[in-house]
């Protein structure tokens, strides 16, 4: 008997579970060596006495008070969770069972107290819910957890709360980043960026990372619209701040939209799709804006996606065509060349200009193929321009977009093999965006054109913020004095010194110098007074179609005589 009872107690010395047992009087009967070691004593030593001598005060109340209901109902309690204090200072959860021991009378004589210690599996547990709500590259809140946070406050609302805004934000540019500095220094970046972000927050606000280079944050307790714009003008401080990344000199914002509950959407999906197409607007505002959300821009989201099939349908059925602009040589006055230019022969609305399409072509990625063409077909026509007799110049628009995803060298080679023109024929009209980031490989690429014989001009140069450092930094041989210094060149002196400057600048750099949009002879006059090269503009001829075009070029020497 005594040997089997021994064994016994050994195994239960053995098992991983804290067991002990109690009487009626609240005195200690048995306990073994795992929970003894759990709280620090020596098993045999504590034997008889109390509970809360055992346990200490607290525990040991509590304790009783759960012994007491074992007592009173003769049944088990089920399985609790419990956190206690162990011997080492350290918390610990443990679930525990309570269960009544019988003597042979069937009176309940003890409760014995079994608990097993899930103190890991709570972290692990706690870990793998934490991996599920936040993101891996910054342990910001992901976007479960965002709606999670999204309903609690829809609910609060619901009960007399006041309104809160989601502001939805992407970084503008971010693409370059990971281009230039590569995709390690971009996750770094994220990261940068949301550290400065979390630390801009209040408490009460949630932000997350949706993916990407895109966040989200929850303002709670909205007073206004005001109180909303505030915020987001003060979140686009905070990441025009975050240029200090690495000293890379980057230059960094954002785009942010807002939508406001329950004004612009009454649960979660609605308002993260309503703050994105407000994004997307205030994107369309040359980014580092804000924008609140507005009920048109679903009927504007509507009608982009209807305009995107149509332009789908427009490539395909060859409805695109290009109109072809004069460029005069201010010296001899004779036609040098011509700009291509876009346009679209829509059905039922007959011929439209790029500013109804280029920008959506130029978001649905549509831009590539089809400047594609337009580089084709340019090419072509100067080609057969060569064959009449009429070696003349075409100038063709290129897009950033294209710039960014094509390799334009392959591209203008082989386009210039398939048509047979004459390189120097060619030349290629970029504006400043092409090449905001990513400065050396678009100087390699524009390099190597310039090698091939053709000619690299800036569109719209001085409107941009960087104009100074792209002549400087850039192989390019023209630069288009934008129309909006023209228009008012007569008038505005200020706009006379600006062309003087950049015709002084140009040719000290050797660089050709254009002036764009020129329509009285007032305006030519003064030009060439300031010493532009060429001329374009309505006063010599708008942009035309092909044919039209030749009749004007071949007839031009008699028409500059005659005048
Ligand atoms: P841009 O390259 O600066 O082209 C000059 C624009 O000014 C043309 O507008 C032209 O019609 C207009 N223009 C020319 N002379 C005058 C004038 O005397 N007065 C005034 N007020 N305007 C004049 P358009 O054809 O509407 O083109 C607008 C812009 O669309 C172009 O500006 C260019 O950036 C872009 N674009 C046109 N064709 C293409 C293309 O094939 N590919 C790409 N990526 N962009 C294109
Ligand atoms: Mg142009
Ligand atoms: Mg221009």
């Amino acid at each position: 008997m005594r040997d089997s009872r021994e064994r016994l107690a050994q195994v239960i010395d053995t098992l991983p579970v804290a067991i002990c047992a109690a009487g009626t009087d609240g005195n200690l009967i048995f306990v073994n060596a795992f929970k003894a070691e759990l709280f620090g004593f020596e098993a045999d030593k504590k034997i008889g006495q109390s509970l809360q001598d055992v346990f200490g005060a607290e525990n040991g109340e509590s304790t009783m008070a759960l012994n007491r209901m074992v007592f009173e109902t003769g049944k088990a309690l089920p399985p609790f969770e419990e956190e206690i204090v162990d011997a080492r200072g350290d918390v610990r959860v443990l679930l525990t069972t309570k269960s009544p021991l019988k003597n042979l009378t069937g009176q309940v004589t003890a409760v014995l107290t079994s608990a097993l210690d899930i103190t890991t599996r709570k972290a692990t547990e706690g870990h793998l819910r934490h991996l599920a709500h936040h993101d891996p590259l910054t342990d910001l809140p992901n976007r479960t957890l965002l709606h999670e946070r999204m309903r609690r406050l829809i609910a609060r609302s619901r009960r007399g709360d006041q309104p809160f805004a989601l502001h939805m934000l992407d970084l503008d540019g971010f693409k370059a980043v990971n281009d230039v500095l590569g995709h390690s220094a971009g996750d770094r970046f994220i990261r940068h960026v949301g550290d400065r972000l979390r630390q801009a927050i209040r408490a009460q606000d949630t932000l997350a990372r949706l993916g990407g280079d895109e966040f989200a944050i929850l303002q709670a307790q909205v007073t206004s619209g005001e109180d909303a714009a505030e915020f987001a003008r003060r979140i686009l401080d905070v990441v025009a701040e975050a240029s200090d990344f690495e000293n890379s000199g980057l230059r960094t914002s954002a785009s942010i939209g807002i939508a406001i509950h329950p004004d612009d959407g009454l649960d979660g999906e609605d308002l993260l799709k309503n703050a994105d197409l407000a994004m997307y607007r205030a994107k369309g505002e040359q980014g580092n804006a804000f924008c609140f959300y507005a009920a048109d821009m679903q009927m504007r989201a509507r009608n982009d996606a209807l305009l995107d099939g149509e332009l789908r349908r427009a490539l395909e059925n060859d409805e695109f065509l290009l109109y072809y602009q004069p460029q005069i040589d201010m010296r001899s006055g004779d036609i040098i060349g011509a700009e291509a230019l876009l346009r679209w022969n829509r059905p039922g609305n007959g011929i439209v200009g790029p500013g109804v399409f280029l920008t959506r072509c130029e978001e649905n990625g549509l831009i590539i193929p089809l400047n594609e063409w337009v580089l084709r077909e340019a090419c072509r026509e100067a080609r057969g321009w060569q064959d009449m007799g009429l070696p003349l110049r075409v100038s063709v628009n290129l897009s950033p977009v294209q710039f960014r995803k094509r390799n334009m060298p392959d591209l203008v080679k082989s386009v210039l093999q398939e048509s047979g023109l004459t390189p120097e024929l060619l030349d290629l009209e970029l504006t400043e965006s092409i090449v905001v980031r990513d400065f050396d490989a678009v100087a390699a690429d524009l390099q190597q054109m310039l090698d091939m014989g053709v000619h690299v001009s800036i569109d719209d140069f001085g409107t941009g913020y960087s104009s100074l450092s792209y002549v400087k930094n850039f192989p390019v041989d023209r630069l288009k004095v934008d129309q909006s210094f023209v228009r008012n060149l007569t008038q505005d002196s200020n706009d006379a010194a600006i062309v003087r400057a950049i015709v002084t600048l140009g040719h000290s750099l050797g660089l050709k110098v254009v002036a764009e949009g020129v329509e009285t002879p007032e305006q030519l006059a003064r030009l060439r007074d300031e010493g532009c090269d060429e001329a374009q503009g309505y006063y010599f001829g708008r942009p035309v179609p092909a044919w039209d075009f030749i009749a004007l070029a071949a007839q031009w020497p008699q028409l500059a005589a005659s005048a």
